[in-house]
Parts: structure tokens; sequence; C-alpha cells
């Protein structure tokens, strides 16, 4: 939605849908950089802005989308309609700026979709109990898509967005890495979390949820196959075919903390953790070795922006009251993650990974794994070095080599 010429554009794909008998419901975003023009606005007003004004403001970028691409769409003689979060409405809790997605109530849209109107919603937002308008945070249209895709049980929720899908890591990283034709709901849950940042993650949480078939398609190239993009599966599907290692994430927003010389003894990781999380800090990595002479370190990584406020809870209020000898940090860290479900049935991913950083010299500073996950903390100043060492460690450049899903 970047300019008038562009809103036309997303026009004429909406009518080509239309004319092969489709129903449609079209969510679009705000024009491009309208939300952070706002938000800006906003700030320069105040430096610390109310988020329930925040959302006021915030909202209206997509009211203006709507409103454009509903004329644009009777221009080329299609029957639409546009409404705002609030008019369908779209229910939220009242978390303002980051509020969740509680229901919609459909039946307007159902309604409006029986007459032969395209349905155009504002994304991004909703209202709560009380009629206040709510915004659904950064890249919230993705998860207005997939819920309202949800609410109405679309065939298939499409997100148009300026990559032409997921990738197995970011491209600018590395050159070589290749659009992946499909990705499972749980991997693509990890990559999304992990940093690469195609969908909003609540859009992916919402989609497995429900059970939603979504698809991630570039809004530039006009191409209507349906073997473009990235189609986000459900590892269920037993016909599926899947990649073992689907692809890397990275984060460089991570910083660690460890307490040195922790004793041994119940009530010593929540006394740590505790207060971090009345401080409403959230913690990533968490790790504990075991102990020798009743003392050990406690390790856990937290993002680099609140870096600062948890080492000086740790020192004001953690360290006298459990004693521990010291506390060290480091904000300049990096975590790099290899996610694919083939994790699950091979062994020797890992291994293969830390062999792989070991023969750049990369050090490992920490690891954490899961059923579909291998993370490591390094050196930030390693973390391309590595991803693209890893990427060609599993060759992900390749075409991949596919197995057949177990049931
Ligand atoms: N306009 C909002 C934002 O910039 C929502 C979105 O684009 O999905 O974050
Ligand atoms: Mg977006």
């Amino acid at each position: 939605m970047g300019s008038p010429d562009r809103i036309r554009e997303v026009a004429r794909r909406i009518a080509r849908f239309v004319q092969n008998g489709h129903q449609l419901v079209v969510v679009p975003s705000a024009m491009a950089g309208e939300t952070n023009r706002l938000l800006a606005l906003a700030r320069e007003l105040n430096a610390e802005p109310s988020p329930r004004e925040l959302d006021v403001i915030a909202s209206t970028g997509e009211q203006v989308s709507v409103g454009l691409l509903a004329l644009a769409l009777h221009r080329l003689g299609i029957k639409a309609k546009s409404y705002t979060g609030w008019q369908v409405p779209i229910l939220t809790d009242a978390a303002f700026t980051k509020a969740r997605i509680l229901a919609i109530e459909e039946e307007r849209v159902r309604s409006d979709l029986l007459d032969g109107f395209v349905v155009i919603v504002a994304g991004f937002q909703g209202i709560d109990d009380d009629g206040n308008i709510t915004t659904l945070g950064r890249g919230g249209s993705d998860t207005t898509g997939v819920a309202l895709a949800a609410a109405l049980k679309a065939d298939e929720c499409q997100i148009y967005t300026d990559v032409d899908g997921v990738y197995s890591t970011d491209p600018r990283i590395v050159p070589e890495a290749r659009r992946l034709a499909t990705v499972t709901f749980e991997e693509m849950l990890e990559l999304a979390s992990l940093g690469s940042k195609v969908l909003q993650i609540r859009s992916v949480e919402f989609a497995g949820k429900y059970k939603v078939k979504l698809r991630v398609l570039s809004s530039f190239t006009d191409v209507e196959s349906t073997d473009m993009g990235t189609l986000i599966t459900f590892e269920e599907d037993e016909n599926m075919e899947q990649a073992i290692i689907s692809g890397i994430a990275f984060n460089r927003d991570e910083a660690k903390i460890t307490i040195l010389g922790v004793p041994d003894r119940p009530g010593i990781a929540f006394g740590i953790l505790g207060p971090i999380a009345e401080a409403n800090i959230d913690v990533d990595m968490i790790i504990q070795n075991a102990s020798t002479q009743g003392l050990t370190d406690f390790s856990f990584t937290v993002h680099r922006n609140e870096y600062r406020r948890a080492m000086q809870i740790l020192e004001t209020k953690v360290q006298p009251a459990i004693s521990a000898r010291g506390i060290v940090g480091d904000d300049r860290i990096a975590k790099v993650s290899l996610v694919g479900i083939g994790m699950r049935t091979h062994a020797g991913i890992a291994s293969k990974m830390f062999g792989a950083l070991a023969s750049e010299g990369i050090n490992i500073q920490m690891i954490s794994t899961s059923e579909i996950k291998t993370s490591v903390v390094v050196d930030e100043k390693y973390m391309e070095l590595a991803v693209r060492v890893l990427h060609r460690t599993f060759e992900l450049d390749k075409e991949p080599t596919l197995e057949k899903m177990k049931p």
C-alpha cells in the first residue's frame, strides 16, 4: 500500500480473484511508513505518550488504507465495503499497543460476502470491552488476517509482504539463501520468534491453533500461481515431504548474564529469576550447571534493551539475598539457531553444527535445544560468519533432501 499506484495494483489483483469466483476478505496494512510517521508525531508532542492514545493515533493508518482500497475497487466496478477493526468488531483485551484478539463477531462480514461484496477490514486493530480502540503490536495486520481467516473458516489466508516467501536464512547475510516452498507451522514459529521478521509471530500462533492454511507471497511480483511463495503446513499431514533442516535464524538483540558462585540449594533459581519476572523482563535461555562443592554458576539471556535493568535488579536485590560471588554480563552476544523438524528423527545434527562452528574458530558461549531447534550464543562479531558456515554445512542453498513425514 505504498502509493496510489500500488493501491490500484492491489485492487487489480483483488479483481482477478473476484473474477475467478472467489469470495474475498482483504486486510490492508497502513501505507508504507505511515505507522512510523504517526508514532513519531505522537512522540513529538509527548515523549511518554499514553498507550491508549498511541493506539487511537496509530490505528488511523489502516483506516485510511481500507477506505482508499475500497475506492480503487469501486473504480474497477467491484462491490467493496470497508470496515475498521472496531466496526467488525474485532474484540481484544485491553493491552494497548500489543492487544490480543479474543473474538471476532463475523456475522456482518459474512453477510456482506453473501451479498457479493469484497470486504476490506483494517488490520492491526480492535476494540476492548470498554470500547477503547486497541492495536495488535507492530506487524499486527498479519494477525488480523489470520484471525479473520480462522473465524470465517477461509480456504486459505495469503499474506502479501515485501519478500516473496520464507527463506532458509536472511539473504542479506547469505546471498545463496533459498526460498522454502513449504515450512511447517512449528518451524515457522521458531523462525519467526528467532528474528525472521516475515510474519508477526502471533499470526503464526493463530494459524497453528486454528489450522489456517497460510501462504506468504510477494506483493511486488505479479504472479497468482500457487506454487509461489511459502506454504505453511501442518506436520500431521502425512503426505507432506519435509526437509530435515529448514532454516537458520539469528538474533542480535540478546544479552547474557551469569551469576557466579551460587549456592546449590532449593529456591535459588526462583530467588534469581523471581525478581526478574516481577520486573516484567522476559528471559530466554537459562542454564545452570551441576554444582561442585556446593556452588554453581547460573546464566540466562534477556533482551539487550533490558540488560541494564536486569543487572541492576540482580546487583541490588538478588546478589545480597543469595550471597552469590559475583555477577558478570555481556550485551554483545548473538543467538544463532538451526531449525528443522528433522531433528526429531535424525541424530547428530547438533554435533555437526558444533563441528562447523569449531572449524571457523567460533567459540560457543551457551547452548540450548528443543525438539526442533538447536541454538548457540556466540560473540556478536561472529554472528554472520556462524550463519554462513551453518548454511553451507547443512547445504541449505541446495534443493532439500526430502523425507516423508512420519504419521
Ligand atoms: N501498520 C502496522 C505496522 O506498521 C501493522 C502492520 O503493518 O502489520 O506495524
Ligand atoms: Mg506487515
